[in-house]
């Protein structure tokens, strides 16, 4: 009896000590809460997209890349707790979210019959220099938990960034959309033509560096492009 409550006792002890806030609203974490406080958790705005209707995601890549489907999983507010959510992963070195988040969006996109078995899943990679800077890929623990729900392979060796870009906060949207040009490569193709893939990334915005990824992909192996993000700007 107490050592199955043990567990309990210490996390409780530890929440005492070092209390866990949610990281949309700042209110403590209960126990069974994880990332985000029950009513942050019903509040926040999912795009509701899936892989079998058309959105507004897809019609922003007609015309510029062939994919066969593209689909995001919230929404991206100026304010809010997404926005939050994603400060916290990309600038405050809190990779747990990316791995919530694929924990929440897998089995959903596993019940999607619009969806086909996906064999590998891609996160947009970042150059190695900045990555090391920050220590993580903030959508590798998305990435590696939708390969688990999906059953897929995640391989962050296949898709290379090799040219780099300064991060967006440093720039104004005018000049990103100008001057960003990120060049993304393909380092291994061996075993890997006819598969369907799952390009994976954090927020959409314009979907340039996506857009880049894919031409690298269709430049090198012949396969199924699908793409999912944690968020998109609507
Ligand atoms: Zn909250």
């Amino acid at each position: 009896m107490i050592l199955t409550k043990l567990p309990n006792i210490i996390n409780d002890l530890n929440t005492v000590l070092l209390p866990r806030v949610c990281f949309g609203c700042n209110a403590r974490l209960y126990r069974g809460e994880q990332i985000l406080c029950t009513p942050c958790r019903d509040q926040v705005p999912l795009t509701e997209f899936n892989f079998s209707e058309e959105n507004s995601l897809d019609r922003t890549f007609y015309g510029r890349i062939a994919i066969e489907k593209a689909s995001s999983f919230l929404i991206f507010n100026d304010i809010g707790i997404v926005k939050n959510l994603i400060h916290y992963l990309k600038y405050r070195n809190q990779a747990q979210i990316a791995t919530f988040l694929g924990d929440w969006y897998g089995p959903i996109l596993k019940r999607d019959t619009g969806l086909p078995a996906i064999d590998l899943i891609l996160p947009v990679p970042m150059h190695p220099k900045k990555r090391r800077k920050r220590g993580y890929n903030q959508v590798e623990g998305f990435g590696k938990r939708l390969a688990h729900h999906l059953n897929a392979s995640y391989r962050d060796d296949i898709l290379i960034k090799t040219t780099q870009t300064q991060t967006q906060t440093q720039k104004s949207r005018i000049f990103r959309w100008q001057h960003q040009t990120p060049v993304f490569s393909i380092e291994r193709s061996d075993g890997l033509s006819n598969k369907k893939i799952l390009l994976v990334d954090d927020v959409v915005t314009t979907g340039a560096t996506l857009e880049a990824c894919a031409k690298a992909i269709n430049n090198e192996l012949n396969a199924a492009i699908y793409i999912a993000t944690m968020a998109m700007v609507p």
